[in-house]
């Protein structure tokens, strides 16, 4: 089966590098299914999980928004940050929903507001990521 190789980075670190067969991500304009030879792209991605298949295993890593790149020769993921299923720590994800969830029902200016939504969006993500 032909593969593709997969780099998921951040300005902290690359978080992943595999050969795959299979990438699904959440677009800021849809679900986005992608197979090796698929046209090169450039798309916005939402605060979701990536579903990476390779070699009959499946890796889930919690993206944190960015961009990915479909490239004829790799795909790569730009986030600001991503964890892979395995390194997320929940509790510390819970306790952010947590302060999120609080700062939300609290009346504070938009740009307080903004900042706490987002911080909510990692926090499940990471919460729904750690579970699958
Ligand atoms: P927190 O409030 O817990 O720091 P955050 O959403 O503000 O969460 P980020 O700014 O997105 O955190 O990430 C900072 C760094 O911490 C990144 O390297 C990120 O991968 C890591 N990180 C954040 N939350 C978790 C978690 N629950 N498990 C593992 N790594 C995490």
């Amino acid at each position: 089966m032909s593969t593709f190789l997969v780099e998921v980075v951040t300005p902290e670190r690359k978080v992943y590098a595999e050969n795959a067969n299979m990438i699904s991500v959440k677009g800021v304009e849809g679900e986005l299914g992608i197979l090796p030879n698929h046209i090169p792209l450039v798309t916005q991605l939402r605060i979701a999980p990536v579903v990476i298949k390779r070699d009959g295993k499946v890796d889930v890593i919690a993206v944190n928004g960015g961009f990915i790149e479909v490239r004829k020769d790799k795909i790569v993921i730009l986030a600001e940050s991503a964890e892979l299923a395995t390194d997320i720590d929940l509790d510390r994800a819970k306790a952010a929903k947590a302060r999120a969830e609080q700062l939300l029902s609290a009346k504070r200016d938009e740009i307080d507001f903004r900042r706490a939504e987002l911080a909510l969006q990692r926090a499940m993500n990471r919460i729904g990521t750690a579970q699958k």
